[in-house]
């Protein structure tokens, strides 16, 4: 007796032909079946007799679908194209779900070997998303997408915990830093960056909220986190229901809107980066996207700018880097990691392949919420847990929360001597912490946003004496006052100065620290306790920002500026105009 196709497999074939395009028919209709992808796919390589675990099986269950309905091929010669063997009953839907959910972690390292372009992962996406429509998925894809659809999150974290949980680790920065200022901002509008996390974070590693937020304020970062629309993740990715994607991408996007800031700012996590900052774009049809990027970029930026200073000695371990599938085969982010990771520690070994050749940690496409599958998954590790291996790394870093997860499950099942971080904890590990420069009174955090005084000549009929040893520094300094309109005269040591501050009063003196002879340190001292020179303002720009203490730590009141070397044109002529500015406003 024939058998009759169930109401479920008329709705998936319904939903397949919404989700037919180019890219979608190309990669369903482009398999020659040449077999040149099969051991890229770490499933293969740990299964190799097993055919079922070749990428251009699992994308032919999808194929047989397509061709039974959309192609000529599978209507004129169905039992050519196995379009006479579709799924029909419900059974057969199980089996479905076995290879969709549980031999493809949607990796896309397959995609690379395949001479005709097929994206197996796209198809096997799209076959979860076709089982997820009918009610057909892992009981743990289930629970973490009916959270994220209720609770805005794919944790089931309540909003009082995530709160809590914030509130907790501003407390303790503020006590590890002794610094009241030292917190984390919640719900704070117009900030520069509003920053967006992974709830295994709150639920399981609080601390890389708190070393975030270290880094943020050490970096005199202007951020803020959200009430709500927090959750990077994207569970929508992993189950193939675009309109999950959507509703969680548009939290995220609204809630920057709604708070007014310049952009958002990712954790480390490689399917929300991914999720977040590309595909939920499209699913949740933005038109005019906010900036986002990964904290990665953010740290990277942070350093490359001089906002933080590290010490890459504290980080010594030999390190390997771990490329989250999400982040570089699928977000071509591949160098920024390391070279972060290359200036916060001291021993670095890449391990091979490597950036878009990389093994799956095997964590991925959401394999850590389907448990059922771990046995298995843990069999496709063995080529990851080689890898490692061969590098002799004492500490795996990645960029990736999944990949937290898979890479210490495969770790404590290879029994492999080492460890899993990511970069904001080796980055936080090796901040060199300094007092955030000090604010001179009535300067608002808003007016130390680095901008162009709105004046062409903020300085005109200003005279600035310039104090530095380095002649391309008093150079370079002259160039910017005088363009900004200032009367410039310049000193090369402590002595020198002291002369013209006397004879020239100017309305400002920038001031080196590190300088032969009298140095800067002594210089002010002397500048502050001269009854002719006391009143003059004194900004110091300095390559030694360590030296800050030092300063502050006289007996004569502190100087009304403090940047460090590089110093940036604009931010110099805004601290150079406020001092003058507020000099004036005080004196009448
Ligand atoms: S996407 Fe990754 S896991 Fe899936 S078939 Fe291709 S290589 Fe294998
Ligand atoms: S390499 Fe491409 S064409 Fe060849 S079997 Fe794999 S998916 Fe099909």
């Amino acid at each position: 007796m024939a058998r009759q196709k169930t109401h479920k497999i008329k709705m998936m074939e319904e939903q397949l032909a919404k989700k037919l395009n180019r890219q979608v028919v190309g990669s369903l209709v482009g398999c020659v079946h040449c077999g040149m992808c099969d051991e890229s796919c770490h499933y293969v390589l740990a299964f190799p007799d097993d055919h079922k675990m070749t990428p251009s099986y699992k994308a032919d269950q999808l194929r047989k679908l397509f061709k039974a309905n959309h192609d000529w091929t599978g209507k004129t010669f169905p039992w050519w194209v196995g379009a006479d063997k579709v799924p029909l009953t419900d059974d057969d839907l199980e089996t479905l779900k076995d290879i969709a959910f549980g031999t493809c972690t949607n990796c896309r390292r397959c995609t690379l070997s395949c001479p005709m372009g097929v994206d197996t992962a796209t198809l096997n996406r799209i076959m979860r998303g076709l089982l997820a429509h009918v009610g057909v998925m892992p009981e743990g894809v289930r629970v973490v997408s009916k959270d994220q659809w209720e609770l805005g999150n794919q944790m089931g974290v309540l909003k009082e915990d995530y709160l809590d949980t914030l509130e907790w680790m501003s407390e303790e920065l503020e006590e590890d830093l002794g610094h009241d200022e030292a917190t984390i901002p919640v719900e704070k509008k117009g900030a520069n960056v509003m920053y967006c996390i992974n709830p295994r974070e709150v639920k399981y590693d609080p601390r890389t909220i708190k070393e975030a937020a270290l880094i943020f304020w050490a970096a005199g970062e202007d951020w803020t986190m959200p009430e709500e629309g927090w959750d990077n993740t994207n569970f929508g990715l992993f189950s193939g229901d675009d309109q999950l994607g959507g509703a969680c991408a548009k939290r995220e996007y609204e809630k920057a809107r709604e708070l007014g800031v310049d952009k958002i700012v990712i954790s480390e996590c490689g399917h929300g980066f991914r999720s977040t900052r590309f595909e939920g774009v499209n699913w949740a049809a933005e038109t005019e996207p906010v900036p986002m990027e990964t904290s990665v970029q953010t740290m990277l930026d942070y350093i490359k700018e001089g906002k933080i200073k590290v010490d890459p000695t504290k980080n010594p371990e030999r390190m390997t880097f771990h490329d989250s599938c999400n982040n570089a085969r699928s977000g071509g982010f591949f160098e920024e990691p390391r070279e972060l990771l290359k200036l916060v520690s001291m021993d670095f070994q890449e391990m091979y392949p490597n950036r878009a050749e990389n093994y799956c940690c095997t964590g991925g496409g959401g394999a850590m919420s389907m448990s059922e599958y771990t046995p298995r998954r843990l069999e496709s590790a063995k080529i990851k847990a080689d890898q490692i291996r061969a590098t002799g790394a004492k500490v795996v870093v990645t960029s990736c929360h999944n990949c937290v997860d898979g890479l210490n499950d495969l770790i404590k099942h290879y029994k492999l001597d080492c460890e899993v971080k990511q970069l904001v904890n080796l980055v936080a590990n090796a901040l060199i912490i300094e007092e955030p420069e000090k604010i001179p009174d009535e300067l608002k955090p808003g007016d130390l946003e680095v901008k162009k005084v709105a004046e062409k000549e903020p300085l005109a009929g200003r005279k600035i004496l310039v104090v530095d040893d380095e002649e391309d520094v008093r150079a370079f300094l002259t160039m910017v006052f005088e363009d900004a309109g200032a009367e410039v005269e310049t000193a090369t040591d402590g002595d020198e100065a002291l002369a013209k501050a006397r004879e020239y009063q100017p309305d400002l003196i920038s001031l080196d620290l590190s300088m032969p002879g009298k140095d800067g340190v002594e210089a002010f001292v002397e500048l502050r306790s001269d009854p002719a020179t006391e009143e003059i303002p004194v900004c110091v720009v300095t390559g030694h920002p360590e030296f800050r203490q030092v300063i502050y730590d006289r007996p004569v009141p502190p100087p009304e500026g403090y940047l460090g070397k590089p110093v940036d044109e604009d931010k110099l002529v805004a601290y150079a105009h406020h001092i003058v500015e507020h000099r004036k406003e005080k004196a009448n």
